[in-house]
């Protein structure tokens, strides 16, 4: 078990330095290719054109979400890996929010689902809304077909055993991405996500550094990533409690994704062209 949790621990930073360890010769070219494909759908209307299309019914896959081109003041705040039991993970967060008012997004594995369903059914109760990371916390894009489309349909059904819905969105961990992940996901009828704002929490910076990222860059439309599983978190429960209200400060309301995505449809951003959004901004 602390081997699957040692290699659960990477997020997304340290992902990148595994993909490229994974991937040599013709694989690190296809790689590259799939990067390539990324990059240009976080730039928007180019993805269209480069995304696969799902055999049978010739529907294009849609692009990654990465932020909700919207005029209103809202963030979905998400939160990846859980759920987690005890102060230092989720149910310290559904509270915090809870109290707050406030609603946001848990991407869970299907294997922490099956540990505490308990957890993740408060959670949906108190408003959150709950969705895909995955069975396990796997690097989806050097997987197989088959076990591709397990690893994704397991989460699924983890997810719709315990709250009776079944996810619509995949987060794949590590943010990797691929098109053939996204034209699973599609399969499965779910769309992939991934943030504007990476707090990257898992660092354990700091609950003030947690809180400066997100506020720092802060746009209407934000997704921001933050994990609630995997390791303890405390900062990141920190921040949360920081987060909430100096949010409401500025005049933000914290919404599910769906809630976000609604927004954009009612409130769009006048300049904007779709509300698939723009580039998650690179941070240092
Ligand atoms: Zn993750």
């Amino acid at each position: 078990m602390a081997t699957v949790g040692r290699q659960r621990r990477p997020k997304v930073g340290r992902e990148v330095a595994a993909t490229a360890r994974v991937h040599t010769g013709a694989r690190r070219w296809a790689a590259t290719a799939a990067l390539a494909l990324c990059a240009v759908t976080a730039l928007g209307t180019a993805c269209a054109r480069g995304a696969p299309r799902t055999a049978g019914t010739g529907a294009a896959v849609p692009p990654a979400l990465y932020r909700v081109a919207t005029s209103r003041p809202a963030v979905a705040l998400t939160y990846d890996d859980g759920p987690r039991a005890g102060p230092g993970g989720t149910e310290a967060i559904v509270a915090l929010l809870k109290a707050n008012g406030a609603h946001a997004t848990f991407f869970v594995l299907g294997e922490e689902v099956a540990r505490h369903p308990e957890v993740v059914r408060a959670a949906a109760r108190a408003g959150m809304e709950i969705e895909n990371h995955a069975d396990r916390h796997l690097h989806l894009p050097g997987l197989g077909e088959a076990a591709l489309r397990r690893a994704v349909a397991g989460g699924a059904d983890a997810v719709e055993r315990t709250v009776g819905r079944r996810p619509h969105w995949l987060r794949p961990p590590y943010g990797a991405l691929s098109p053939r992940v996204r034209r699973v996901a599609h399969d499965l009828g779910e769309r992939v996500v991934l943030w504007s704002t990476d707090t990257r929490d898992w660092t354990n910076p700091g609950s003030g550094a947690i809180v400066r990222r997100v506020l720092g860059r802060l746009r209407p439309g934000d997704i921001v990533l933050m994990h609630d599983g995997g390791a303890d978190r405390s900062q990141t429960v920190e921040a949360t409690r920081q987060l909430l209200p100096a949010l409401r400060a500025r005049g933000y309301e914290m919404l599910t994704l769906d809630e976000l995505v609604a927004a954009g449809r009612a409130h769009p951003t006048p300049a904007a062209g779709s509300a698939t959004g723009a580039a998650p901004r690179p941070r240092r």
